[in-house]
């Protein structure tokens, strides 16, 4: 689950792809890419219609892997990020723009649909450059596995922080100032660092947080994933790696300048 992208290749609009394995009357383009129509053997659908209809679509994508010198007619194709990561890129756009990243702001959908514009590329890579030359060297929280070492979250406030949610009006989650758990909005539990303890009761998972002033708190449901952990809030001078989806969209707008084609999400 995720947001991927890619920009197709100029072959076709050009004319430099090799004929297709039917006749060009069925074809229609979508995303800049063609695509068998449905209604190309007929408005009737029958058993007998359906099966030539699939033997057909599998002739016709295996045309379009190899009909030019670009696999599947794209010229750059990537995952932007998981649905997590494109919502700590945007909660990064939101704290580092003070009116000049307006484009990266509305850039990524919530959907797997839509295109963005060619004529909006360059924005985008710039406003892409001043985000990373803003947010390196400005302090990043990450909630780390205490035992590895290991970064396993990023601090994400376009959700308050909040993590996990399960029934009983129960979230937790963290931000700066430590890990949380929040009953009915109202904070019930905090500290810098947890153990968290889960057991399997009763059909469900009964999850304990252990603070470092040994205080405790235990709910059903959703801790951090469902496994004993040793888990703290670190802060440390974010670097430009730590910000997702940039690399991905760097790349596809690069080709999207170069083709003068559009960004489609998928
Ligand atoms: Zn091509």
């Amino acid at each position: 689950m995720g947001l991927d992208a890619y920009v197709p290749c100029r072959c076709l609009a050009e004319g430099l792809v090799e004929d297709p394995p039917v006749p060009w009357s069925m074809l229609g383009t979508a995303g800049g890419l063609p695509y068998l129509k449905r209604d190309c053997l007929g408005e009737e659908r029958d058993e007998d219609t359906d099966r030539k209809w699939w033997a057909l679509y599998e002739k016709l994508c295996d045309w379009r892997e190899a009909s030019c010198q670009h696999w599947g007619m794209e010229i750059c194709s990537a995952r932007v990020g998981s649905w997590p990561e494109v919502s700590v890129f945007r909660s990064y756009v939101s704290r580092f723009d003070d009116g000049q990243l307006s484009t990266l702001r509305n850039l990524l959908p919530h959907r797997n649909s839509g295109s963005v514009s060619p004529e909006q590329a360059s924005a985008v890579l710039s406003e892409l450059d001043l985000l990373c030359e803003r947010a390196v060297g400005c302090p990043g929280w990450f909630l780390v596995d205490a035992d590895t070492g290991e970064e396993e979250y990023d601090y994400n406030p376009r959700w308050g922080g909040n993590w996990a949610f399960s029934h009983g009006g129960i979230s937790c989650g963290f931000d700066p100032a430590g890990i949380f758990v929040r009953k009915d909005d109202v904070e019930v539990f905090r500290s810098m660092a947890v153990q968290q303890r889960v057991k399997y009761e009763d059909d469900r998972d009964v999850v304990t947080f252990i603070g470092d002033d040994g205080s405790q708190f235990t709910f059903d449901g959703m801790g951090f994933g469902r496994d004993d952990l040793d888990l703290k809030v670190v802060a440390r001078p974010l670097v430009q790696d730590d910000i997702p989806c940039v690399k991905p969209l760097r790349e596809l707008f690069q080709a999207s300048i170069e083709t003068d084609t559009p960004v489609y999400w998928c």
